[in-house]
């Protein structure tokens, strides 16, 4: 089959679905690849590094989706894209089904089978393929760079000539995917981590990465927050005021708080208030995760970078992994190609939609002119 990739029209889109390494993977599955010409430039790969990777270069989005079978992409669709692929075309991407129904019922009426990368089954099998986790990690690693380079001091404690250094003090609130990279990359720049996380079950992972878990005196922490998946659920009230209380004492002692608390299908919880940034000390930095829903910082402006009054720095940006355009395009590359890789079994270039399959069919929103999502639960956990 020939599976190409599209530039990403997304404002501000560093990001590219093959990478010149990708494309040598997928050829190896016996499948032709194309990128529309540019498609990689901003993430560090030129049409001369796909050519010199055997991949044919097409002129244009247009030209692209003519020449494949399977559009590949990051971003999700735009009605624009979906309107020039045709019957029995596969594209794969990030789609979000929930949030995006005109596009799942776009994607249905042009007979196009729609594979979200966000909706790959968060199973062990399945982990090679999960672009939400490997898109969290990057996001997690770069909010701790943004925060030390909006910092004016040593992550690290120092003893030098100079005078002593003390370490700072990170606090990171949320130890899913991106809270877990960003308590690592935080312990190795030498900080003294603190981490928080209504699912207690995570406090074991945080206390073996060198960070401390935060525990509440509540006697519910140990129910609380649990749900299916894995994910959490909203908190009690009862809850929520002891964690808040907890935050209002760390406020003070703070140099860095990065937030990345998420409820499944919600916006984020408000967990750090306008009171605490006002207790923060002048020159710390809160690094908001979960801008994009919302954010967990009540005085968060998605997008936006901006100081206090109180001279505490607030960065919400929505694109951290885009400001990693090479490593997030080299990882989701490798995502695409593994999921390809359980697309095409006889590695013969021939594809073989095996609805039957957990993963291919949990992913798969749209197939054969029918809304397939929300799949029915997996048979294997
Ligand atoms: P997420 O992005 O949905 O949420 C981030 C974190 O915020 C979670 O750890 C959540 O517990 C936490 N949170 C929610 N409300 C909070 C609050 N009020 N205060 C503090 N923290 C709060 O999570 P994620 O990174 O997508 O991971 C979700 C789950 O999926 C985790 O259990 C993770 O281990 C699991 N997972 C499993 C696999 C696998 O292949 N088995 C892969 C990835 C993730």
């Amino acid at each position: 089959m020939k599976i190409g990739a599209l530039t990403e029209v997304f404002e501000g889109e560093a990001r590219v679905a093959i990478t010149p390494s990708s494309a040598a993977h997928l050829q190896k599955l016996g499948h032709e690849v194309f990128v529309e010409g540019g498609a990689g430039v901003r993430s560090g790969f030129s049409d001369d590094d796909y050519r010199a990777a055997g991949v044919t270069v097409e002129p244009g989005a247009a030209a692209l989706i003519g020449a494949v079978d399977v559009v590949a992409k990051v971003r999700q669709p735009t009605e624009e894209e979906l309107h020039q692929m045709k019957d029995g075309q596969t594209l794969i991407s990030f789609f979000y089904p929930g949030q995006n129904p005109e596009l799942l019922a776009l994607a249905k009426d042009k007979g196009v089978t729609a594979i979200a990368m966000d909706m790959v089954p968060r199973i062990s099998r399945a982990q090679k393929m999960d672009a939400l986790s490997s898109m969290a990690n990057i996001a997690g690693y770069r909010s701790v760079i943004e925060a030390a380079n909006n910092f004016g001091r040593f992550f690290t404690g120092q003893v030098t000539a100079a005078g002593k250094v003390p370490p700072a003090k990170v606090l990171v609130v949320g130890a899913g995917v991106a809270g877990l990279a960003a308590i690592g990359t935080s312990v190795s720049l030498g900080a003294q981590v603190y981490a928080f996380d209504v699912r207690p079950e995570v406090a074991e992972q945080i206390e073996s990465m060198g960070a401390e878990f935060v525990f509440l005196d509540f006697e519910e922490q140990a129910q609380d927050g649990a749900a299916t998946g894995g994910y959490a659920a909203p908190s009690s009230p009862e809850f929520r005021e002891k964690q808040l209380a907890k935050f209002r004492e760390l406020a003070p002692q703070m140099d860095v708080v990065i937030t990345t608390a998420l409820i499944p299908g919600r916006d984020a919880p408000k967990l750090w208030t306008r009171d605490m940034v006002e207790a923060m000390k002048p020159g710390s930095v809160i690094v908001d995760l979960a801008a994009e829903k919302g954010g967990n910082c009540e005085l968060t402006i998605p997008d936006e970078r901006f100081v206090t009054e109180n001279g505490v720095t607030i960065i919400g940006y929505t694109d951290f992994p885009s400001r990693m355009g090479t490593q997030a395009s080299e990882l989701y590359g490798n995502n695409i190609r593994h999921f390809m890789t359980d697309l095409t079994p006889k590695k013969d270039g021939v594809i073989d939609h095996n609805m039957e399959d957990d993963v291919i069919r949990g992913a798969t929103v749209t197939h054969d002119h029918d809304v397939t999502w929300p799949p029915p639960p997996p048979k294997i956990a």
